[in-house]
């Protein structure tokens, strides 16, 4: 069975940042394909102006929409609550920390400011997330049995970046994307990873971070080889194979470890 049908025996699939980009893309591919999970939650932090996210809602009735601003500790809590009562007593089994922003600025032109807002999207808000889900999380997990970690039981999957490889940015790979904000914060958001696959092991929730290739997005830009539903078929499948031995990963779209 490939990894994106596996998605078919997962309960609930929570995306954040789904009102564009590779967040919308997940959503619309896994409600149209015969994988489905039960629940899709799709958060944005303005449905009124998610207008594809509200017609795949009217068109796919396993598709929810909430509200969520990933900065705002009053909304984090709010989405948890409107979730909880969504999923009731399954719990949540997949939480996928997509939301993200690139603030580009170089050497030059980097500003503490841009450093914390990056910072605080990409690398804070996650955590922040998943904290206020863990009982969620949790819920789910223990539900799950005893066996194998997996997706259909309880997991948090972090959108990271290679551009937050310390090790990759050497030599003529460094040369590009000059970008300390964002390549700092993906940095900082793969030790989150790490830290939450020691912290919640014990709770047998798989905890990674994966990279979505370069991707046409407005983030990615045109010139991004990927289409967002090549890359987004390429992630669920990874996704949707996940094992124990790939708890506290950094893997590539291509299910291949990435150095950290
Ligand atoms: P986009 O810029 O196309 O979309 C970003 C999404 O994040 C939007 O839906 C945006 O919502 C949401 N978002 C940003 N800030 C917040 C916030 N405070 N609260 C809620 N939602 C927010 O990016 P991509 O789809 O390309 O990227 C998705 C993820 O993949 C990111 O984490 C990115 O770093 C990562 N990635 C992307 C790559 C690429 O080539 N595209 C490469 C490597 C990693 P809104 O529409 O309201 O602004």
């Amino acid at each position: 069975m490939s990894g994106v049908m596996n998605f078919k025996n997962c309960g609930s699939v929570l995306i954040t940042g789904a009102n564009r980009g590779l967040g919308l893309q997940m959503v619309e591919s896994l409600a149209s394909e015969g994988f489905s999970p039960g629940k899709i939650i799709a958060t944005t932090r303005n449905i009124s102006l998610s207008q594809k996210l509200q017609e795949l809602a009217k068109k796919y009735s396993n598709v929810h929409i909430v509200t969520l601003d990933v900065v705002d500790q009053e909304s984090i809590e709010k989405c948890a609550e409107e979730v909880g009562q969504l999923v009731e007593e399954e719990g949540l089994n997949c939480l996928i920390n997509n939301a993200g922003i690139n603030v580009e600025a170089d050497f030059h032109s980097v500003t503490a400011e841009k450093m914390i807002e990056n910072f605080h999207t990409n690398s804070v808000a996650p955590l922040m997330i998943t904290k206020a889900f863990l009982p969620l999380l949790k819920k789910a997990a223990s539900r799950g049995g005893s066996g194998i970690m997996r997706i259909q039981k309880a997991a948090v999957i972090n959108m990271t970046s290679l551009l937050g490889s310390v090790e990759l940015n050497w030599g003529e790979r460094a040369n590009s994307f000059k970008w300390y904000p964002y390549r700092t914060s993906k940095s900082a958001l793969n030790m989150v990873s790490r830290c939450m696959a020691v912290d919640l092991e014990s709770d047998g929730i798989l905890c990674m971070a994966i990279h979505p290739g370069w991707v046409r997005t407005d983030m990615g830009g045109s010139e991004a080889p990927l289409s967002p539903e090549e890359s987004v078929a390429s992630v669920l499948s990874v996704i949707g194979g996940l094992t124990e031995k790939d708890h506290g990963s950094f893997l590539n779209f291509t299910g291949e470890q990435l150095p950290w």
